[in-house]
């Protein structure tokens, strides 16, 4: 776990290089595979009360191709600006607050700032939601599995969707 205490962080600010393993940092997402180490690096900045991080995030990835179902690599480079603030002192039971505009900041409690927690949140939130392993994936038949990709099979083709909209005009006539 990296905690940096928020008293060592000199005026001029505190930069930070350090690789993490992704299995210390509890990185889980479906159908992601975290191969390297995610490598750090960023610069702490005190700014009383608030800590101002910046630099960037580097980790790769094995996505699986959402079409083609293959396995494929995806660097990830994730710049990184922002802050951490203090945390909200707990509300009475029965009050509540409305959630706070900054929700993209982070918090940091009993004056240690917490790295992991930023590192794992933008990692998950740099991951590919649907990964394509190329953009004109041909993914595979729907019939018999066969990857378009790589050859093509004996199932009829699926009409068109272009010829579908001259169909229509031309029975229009
Ligand atoms: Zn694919
Ligand atoms: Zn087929």
């Amino acid at each position: 776990m990296t905690q940096i205490p928020i008293s060592e962080i000199p005026e001029e600010g505190l930069p930070l290089s350090y690789s993490e393993d992704p299995v210390e940092l509890d990185l889980a997402v479906p159908g992601v595979r975290f191969l390297q180490a995610i490598a750090v690096d960023l610069v702490l900045v005190k700014a009383a009360p608030v800590i101002s991080v910046t630099g960037g995030i580097k980790a790769s990835v094995t996505c699986e191709c959402v079409r083609c179902l293959s396995q494929f690599q995806v660097p990830l480079d994730i710049p990184v600006a922002t802050q951490f603030r203090p945390a909200p002192a707990p509300l009475p039971p029965g009050e509540y607050q409305m959630p706070s505009e900054e929700a993209e900041d982070y918090y940091y409690q009993d004056g240690v700032v917490v790295l992991d927690d930023l590192v794992r949140q933008e990692v998950i939130l740099a991951v590919p939601f649907s990964p394509q392993c190329r953009a004109d994936c041909q993914g595979l038949c729907p019939q018999c599995g066969q990857d378009l990709n790589v050859g093509t099979c004996a199932c009829a083709p699926p009409p068109d969707p272009r010829w579908a909209v001259l169909r229509e005009y031309l029975k229009g006539k």
